[in-house]
């Protein structure tokens, strides 16, 4: 009796097995799927924004929607490739979850502050640059801190982003100062107000909106490092890439990209968004 009940079991985890393994079979990996046909055909981008960066990607808690910059040039990219019903989808990233996420299939591509990097260009690809940042410092209005020369003293804590390439160049410009890594901009900018580090540092754009919400706190140091931002794409997804670009210099061409810059950066003291534009 307990060898057919046995027999029986052995016979029904087969079965198990080769169901799943047909389910597995009819769905292609993610890296042979093609994201411009799977969004043509859904009529639907799926981007990651930034959620904590005021003026590139905010979530605004009145109306639960992501705005910004990054988001409005998304919006406008997805219109030119999918036509004026396609949809843009915004997935909340951060510096350090970007690129898992796109890699796990969650986003078709990243626009999110995203430095184009060499590094970076070993797991990703990117289009064509659509922003020029630099990176400098966030400090309270009277500090001593004035350049990144000034951190570079043993014992001195700078705050900044975990996966956003400003932590490496500090050390690269600052190597005796500590780096104290938060998750997101906004844990960042609670940091440096409870005075866990005499400066923030990540790019001028990001900073300067920080800045425009905390008035005692002012960006100084120019930019000490050039910052192209590029949309990132997963390896393998030529045609979307290339929609991207496309669409990229349609709106720049157009003058739908210098109506979202200005909309974004017209009135932010102190930026010159001129410098930054494509
Ligand atoms: N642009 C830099 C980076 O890509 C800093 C901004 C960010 O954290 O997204 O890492």
């Amino acid at each position: 009796m307990k060898k057919t009940y046995r027999f029986l079991g052995v016979i029904g985890l087969l079965g198990l097995l080769i169901v799943g393994l047909s389910a597995c079979g009819s769905r292609k990996a993610l890296s042979q799927q093609d994201v411009l046909t799977n969004d043509k055909a859904s009529k639907t981008i799926t981007w990651g924004v930034k959620a904590d960066t005021k003026l590139f990607g905010l979530m605004d808690v009145k109306d639960n929607t992501i705005k910004g910059f990054d988001a409005d040039i998304a919006t406008a990219i997805t219109k030119k490739i999918l036509g004026k019903d396609g949809k843009a989808k915004f997935v909340q990233v951060t510096s350090q979850t970007r690129i898992p996420l796109l890699k796990n299939g969650n986003i078709d591509a990243i626009i999110a502050t995203m430095t184009i990097t060499p590094e970076r260009e070993k797991q990703v690809d990117f289009s064509n640059s659509y922003f020029d940042a630099g990176q400098s410092l966030l400090v309270k209005k009277g500090s001593s801190i004035k350049s990144v020369k000034d951190l570079n003293k043993a014992g001195t804590k700078v705050i900044g982003v975990t996966g956003a390439n400003s932590v490496a160049n500090i050390k690269k410009y600052a190597p005796k100062a500590q780096v104290l890594e938060l998750s997101d901009y906004a844990q960042a900018m609670t940091a440096l107000k409870s005075g866990q580090g005499v400066a923030l540092t990540t790019d001028n754009g990001i900073l300067y909106g920080m800045a425009s919400q905390n008035p005692g706190y002012q960006v100084v140091g120019g930019a000490f490092t050039k910052e192209p931002y590029g949309i990132a794409i997963n390896k393998g997804q030529g045609p979307f890439k290339k929609e991207v670009n496309r669409a990229l210099k349609e709106i720049e061409a157009d003058g739908t990209y210098n109506r979202i810059l200005k909309k974004w950066f017209g009135n932010v003291a102190g930026f010159n968004y001129k410098e930054a534009s494509r």
